[in-house]
């Protein structure tokens, strides 16, 4: 079912990252005064009833994004804002209700559990510190209930189990349970599926785009997976080097896609339905590696890489332009931004 979703498409924003900058000062003998400059001025915004992909390289600085909207780590500048208000936690209080509204799915669902602990305690636990259950009977009940949700059933059979008398992917639904036990708008997805068998990706995204239907959760899906994104997602966004770099409706970016980065992802996830005009035939097969973000190249990140790249690539940042099918990009091949424009010529003709 869709139905709420699109009821409420882009109509009610939850969690918001605006200009989310994060630098992790370096440690140890002759870093003193350096920086990892991981994330710059990224804006994201999910929105009730909707998925937003987060694509991009190891190290492009999606994680940290997500784990800035989870309040996991201090901004260096920016903000995060939870239904239009700051987030601002002064104390443990206001932290607990922040993550009652926003909860964090790690990557592997096998050491985000307690091994020692049956699935009955550890969703019993999150039920009790939020106060959405007290009693043995009442949690009980709830727990199965969670289990039901998260279709691992009959729900008997598994809320006394271990973690490690669990497949990958039923952990991972437990992980699932438990953060819907809390009972959140967000969930913040740090790429859920990379580490299960591919058989069983599937079925968790299902159960991913069915708590967005039905329940109108509003989920950050990070990947570095963009034809999964295409699929699952309604939005995508796309990072480079810590640096957002085009995002839009999930068919605008992956059928049209403007940024040279988004042309390579996709060629890398070939998708015989795409308009192809042979951009991504002039990529070298020598890419090299992504840049250093302790000493990131000026103006745009990509122009090391890009066939595309210019003078003013190697010195300024790049505006950012918006587009009629309601994407927008940041690369010095569409112009001074800010308005609409056709795909730049120099990618169509070169
Ligand atoms: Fe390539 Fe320049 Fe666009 Fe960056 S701004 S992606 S270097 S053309």
């Amino acid at each position: 079912m869709r139905r709420l979703a699109e009821a409420t498409a882009k109509a009610t924003p939850v969690l918001e990252a605006r200009n989310a900058t994060k630098h992790f000062a370096l440690r140890g003998r002759g870093s003193k005064g350096h920086e990892v400059h991981a994330l710059e001025s990224a804006n994201l915004t999910l929105y009730r009833g909707r998925i937003a992909a987060l694509v991009g390289e190891s190290g492009s600085g999606k994680t940290t994004l997500a784990r800035l909207m989870a309040l996991a780590y201090p901004l260096t500048d920016g903000e995060i804002l939870l239904d239009g208000e700051p987030a601002d936690p002064r104390g443990q209080k206001d932290r607990r209700r922040y993550y009652a509204r926003v909860q964090l799915i790690f990557q592997d669902p096998f050491s985000s559990l307690n091994h020692l602990k049956r699935v009955r305690y550890i969703i019993g636990r999150a039920l009790r510190i939020h106060g959405r259950a007290a009693g043995r009977a009442e949690v009980e009940a709830k727990v199965l209930q969670l289990l039901e949700r998260v279709n691992l059933t009959p729900a008997k059979d598994f809320i006394d189990k271990f973690p490690h008398q669990l497949s990958g992917g039923q952990r991972q639904r437990v992980v699932i349970a438990r953060a819907l036990a809390v009972e959140p708008a967000v969930l913040l997805g740090d790429e859920p599926v990379s580490m299960l068998d591919v058989s069983i990706r599937l079925d968790i995204l299902n159960l991913l785009a069915k708590l967005r239907d039905d329940e109108g959760l509003a989920i950050l899906y990070i990947t570095h997976d963009i034809a999964s994104a295409r699929y699952f997602a309604d939005d995508i966004n796309v990072m480079y080097a810590g640096q957002l770099v085009e995002s839009g409706p999930a068919e605008a970016v992956s059928q049209q896609p403007k940024h040279p980065y988004t042309r390579l992802l996709l060629d890398c996830s070939p998708d015989p339905d795409r308009r192809d005009d042979g951009v991504v035939d002039r990529f070298d097969d020598d890419l090299g590696e992504p840049p250093s973000l302790i000493d990131p190249p000026p103006g745009c990140r990509f122009h090391p890489r890009c066939p595309f790249a210019r003078d003013e690539c190697r010195t300024r940042l790049p505006e950012l332009t918006s587009f009629d099918d309601g994407s927008w990009t940041r690369c010095w091949l569409y112009g001074d931004g800010g308005h609409s424009h056709e795909p730049a010529e120099e990618m169509l003709t070169r």
